[in-house]
């Protein structure tokens, strides 16, 4: 058992079980131990790969879509553009170095990163050198005026609580001590949750016993929290994550280690954990909030109707022998079905009154 491991099981024996929201909040955030406090886990060599760290492509058309969404609602100066869980920095590297392009946009850019790992908060140092970067803790923190915001694996990794239905009421699902061998193990509360009163109402009523749910507070709060400010001084908003776009029950917690998949209650610490977004859930609170929110793309359609295709053939005319068969191999890897292409959705958010390039009107 890792360190952290064993400073949960001291604190259930003293405390009682945990939810799996802190279980999980503990295992990425635990100031000392936590998974991304104590790390850079991406790339080759670390524990898992992300859209921007494949191809540059990714963050080019994103940064395209920024500027011209920028243009759209009157190219404001200043404006924020922030992204929330940057990794190391290379999307939005990639994004100031397309929306180039678009005169204006990058000097009119107060960039701000909400980041809580130091560890990726200095690789983030390096990929922007030439530029002014603001590190926030918390997007509660972002200065006011129009917001241009994006996050990529962002929402996946904050904690959820799980429901368990049992005899036809939902029970908030824990993690305690199992007695035979004081190792941790899954409980469930004896009591009826009052978190039931936030799940989706056709599944709650209607899933089987047995069935586990996912809700993840701190994305809706999240998602509240920027309709507020897009609602009401301008700016849009784009994820990128894997999930699904309508209320589903199943528990989709993982844990990645090595490029692998891990048990959820080993390592702790030293394991990612993320679980499948929620899409429709946070589109609701940024309906709620004032925002417009057209329907979901895939990332691979939403890649091809913003042009990575040309963009690929592009870099390949000018690519080095060799590297034209590297830019196919990550545009397939983006866009292909069997991929990224439908497991990875994109999220649009803009004020009522403004046109997102690529999203059919809602
Ligand atoms: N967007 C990057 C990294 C994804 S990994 C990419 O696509 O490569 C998740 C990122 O979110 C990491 O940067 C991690 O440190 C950050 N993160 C996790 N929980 C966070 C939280 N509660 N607040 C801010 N950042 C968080």
């Amino acid at each position: 058992m890792s360190a952290l491991g064993d400073i949960l099981k001291q604190r259930i024996a003293l405390n009682g079980p945990m939810t799996v929201a802190d279980f999980m909040a503990e295992a990425l955030g635990h100031p000392t131990h936590g998974y991304y406090i104590t790390r850079d886990p991406l790339g080759a060599a670390g524990d898992f790969t992300t859209a921007p760290e494949i191809s540059q492509m990714f963050g080019e058309m994103i940064g395209l879509w920024l500027a011209e969404c920028w243009r759209l609602s009157g190219q404001p100066a200043p404006f924020v553009l922030a992204e929330l869980g940057p990794g190391r920095g290379t999307l939005m590297a990639d994004i100031l170095r397309a929306a180039r392009m678009m005169p204006g946009f990058v000097e009119a850019a107060d960039i701000h990163l909400v980041e809580t790992s130091p560890a990726l908060r200095e690789k983030q140092r390096a990929a922007l050198a030439d530029h002014d970067v603001t590190w926030l803790e918390d997007v509660s923190a972002l200065p006011d005026g129009p917001l241009l915001v994006i996050g990529n694996e962002f929402f996946d990794a904050l904690p959820v609580h799980q429901l368990q239905r049992q005899a036809g009421s939902w029970h908030e699902r824990l993690v305690g001590l199992d007695p035979a061998d004081n190792s941790l193990h899954w409980a469930l509360a004896s009591e009826p949750s009052p978190r039931t009163a936030l799940l989706d109402p056709t599944l709650r009523e209607q899933a089987e016993d047995g069935a586990i749910a996912e809700i993840c507070p701190w994305g809706r709060a999240i998602a509240r929290s920027l309709g507020e400010r897009i609602a009401g001084q301008g700016g849009v908003a784009l994820f990128i994550d894997y999930g699904y776009g309508e209320p589903a029950a199943g528990d989709t917690l993982q844990a990645v280690g090595g490029h692998d998949y891990a048990e959820v209650l080993d390592q702790v610490g030293e394991v990612d954990l993320t679980t499948h977004v929620d899409f429709a859930a946070l589109a609701a609170a940024f309906r709620e909030a004032g925002c417009q929110v057209p329907g979901l793309l895939t990332q691979g359609d939403f890649l091809q109707r913003l042009g990575i295709g040309a963009r690929a053939r592009t870099l390949a005319a000018k690519a080095a022998p060799g590297q034209g068969e590297e830019i196919a191999a990550a545009l397939h890897r983006l866009i292909d079905d069997a991929e990224m292409g439908s497991l990875f959705k994109v999220l649009a958010i803009g004020p009522v009154a403004v046109p997102l390039p690529g999203f059919d009107p809602a």
